[in-house]
């Protein structure tokens, strides 16, 4: 395959154009969200302009037109998955939202006091806190799947923490906090060699790796557009038709019903349908059709290529920083640099490196029980994407030496 053509994807962003307190964007904070190339903003331009209309409701051309287009994307969404039937994409708002409604459907049908689901310890909190919700609702238990030093899930104590309870196994696929690829197909065999489901949260492994949901066995699978390219406010809930067909409806309104009535008892829309009440954020599903279609013409093997290069320079540059400490050595890891630096305050180092222009994120990165595993409450995080070259790798291994001169 030919090499990335940095400079023509990067040409593809304006905003990377754009200067921060007078110097070049260095835009290190992917994770948190990509940026979108122009085809994808020039989607919303030509939906607003051209076809704006609500959808599956209407007898005129627009309404056809912005359907079709809609729909479409959930043809693009099955291919990017390879699912079985574009019948198991269901849209929401992002991956909280996906994993929400499983929560909320598949767990209130399906789980009774006592059962148990498994999250891992790696976990953003909106894979973590909807179990925990569901546990003071309906007394299920939720066990904690430990990881070691490096931050890598430990295999043998999940093995071991199954029982005749557990329902469901929650965890990532790539964790946004350290960068950690998970297992997930053997996850996905252990828990059913238990009988129990597999709920994979995809947002920080769809922008890096190629996902065939088949080849893993998901029964569900969560991302967002937002973090590969799209917009926010669009995602994805893939789901087993079998388990999606058994599955009640969450939300009530316009567009999942097949008949209301008062006198007898209303009847639902099939899937996906079912799963999505009320109007959609239809130009950013749209939108995130054309984000799928132009990562997977970049192509999503040289794009996790070109990302290990990046973290691989990354890494060997702040390891010879004096006193930097790096969180998450997994030996699969995918676009994340985790890091403290003793003496100097993490929120210090991001605010002061944004002085130069450099984006990273500071904080917990929504992993509190992570980072306190580690004995710390936040981490420097710079995350890279395609467009990220070895030129601003070494500009932020500078900077970074320059601002941790300044606070020690
Ligand atoms: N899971 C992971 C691993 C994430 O990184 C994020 C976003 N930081 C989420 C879930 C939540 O995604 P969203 O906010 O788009 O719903």
């Amino acid at each position: 395959t030919p090499a990335l053509d940095v400079a023509g994807i990067r040409a593809q962003f304006p905003i990377l154009e754009r200067q921060v307190h007078g110097r070049p964007l260095i835009y290190f904070d992917n994770a948190a969200t990509s940026q979108t190339p122009l085809c994808v903003i020039d989607t919303f331009r030509d939906y607003y302009s051209r076809y704006n209309a609500n959808i599956h409701r209407g007898l005129h051309t627009l309404a056809d037109e912005a359907t079709a287009a809609y729909e479409a994307t959930r043809e693009t969404v099955r291919a990017f998955l390879n699912a079985a039937d574009r019948r198991e994409i269901v849209f929401t708002r992002g991956t909280t939202e996906a994993i929400n409604l499983v929560a909320n459907s598949w767990g209130r049908a399906n789980l009774q006091p006592g059962d148990e689901v498994l999250v891992s310890l790696l976990e953003h909190h909106s894979n973590i806190v909807p179990w925990q919700l569901l546990a003071d609702q309906l007394g299920i238990v939720v066990k904690v799947i430990p990881v070691d030093e490096r931050g890598v899930l430990d295999l043998d104590a999940y093995r071991a923490l199954f029982n005749e309870r557990t329902r469901l196994v929650a965890v990532n696929h790539v964790s946004n906090a350290f960068g950690t690829i998970n297992p997930v197909r053997e996850l996905a065999t252990i828990a059913h060699g238990h009988g129990a489901r597999i709920l994979i949260d995809g947002a920080q492994a769809t922008p890096h790796q190629t996902v065939d949901v088949r080849d893993i066995d998901a029964d569900f699978y969560a991302f967002s557009g937002h973090k590969v390219y799209g917009p926010t406010g669009a995602g994805v809930l893939y789901g087993k038709a079998e388990l999606l067909e058994a599955m009640p409806p969450w939300q009530g309104g316009g567009e999942m019903i097949k008949s209301v009535s008062f006198d007898v008892p209303t009847t639902f829309a099939d899937i996906p349908h079912k799963f999505e009440a009320g109007t959609p954020a239809i130009a950013e599903v749209i939108a995130l059709g054309v984000a799928l279609d132009w990562v997977s013409d970049v192509g999503l093997a040289r794009i996790g290529t070109w990302e290990a290069e990046l973290l691989a320079r990354a890494t060997a540059g702040v390891s010879r920083i004096d006193g930097l400490r790096l969180l998450g050595t997994a030996p699969d890891k995918a676009g994340v640099l985790s890091f403290v630096v003793d003496g100097a305050h993490s929120q210090d180092i991001a605010l002061l490196i944004d002085q130069l222009g450099v984006a990273i994120r500071t904080g917990n990165h929504c992993a509190q029980p992570l980072l306190a595993r580690f004995g710390v409450d936040a981490t420097c995080r710079a995350s890279f994407a395609v467009y990220n070259t070895p030129e601003e790798v070494d500009a932020f291994v500078a900077a970074l030496e320059r601002v941790i001169g300044m606070v020690r």
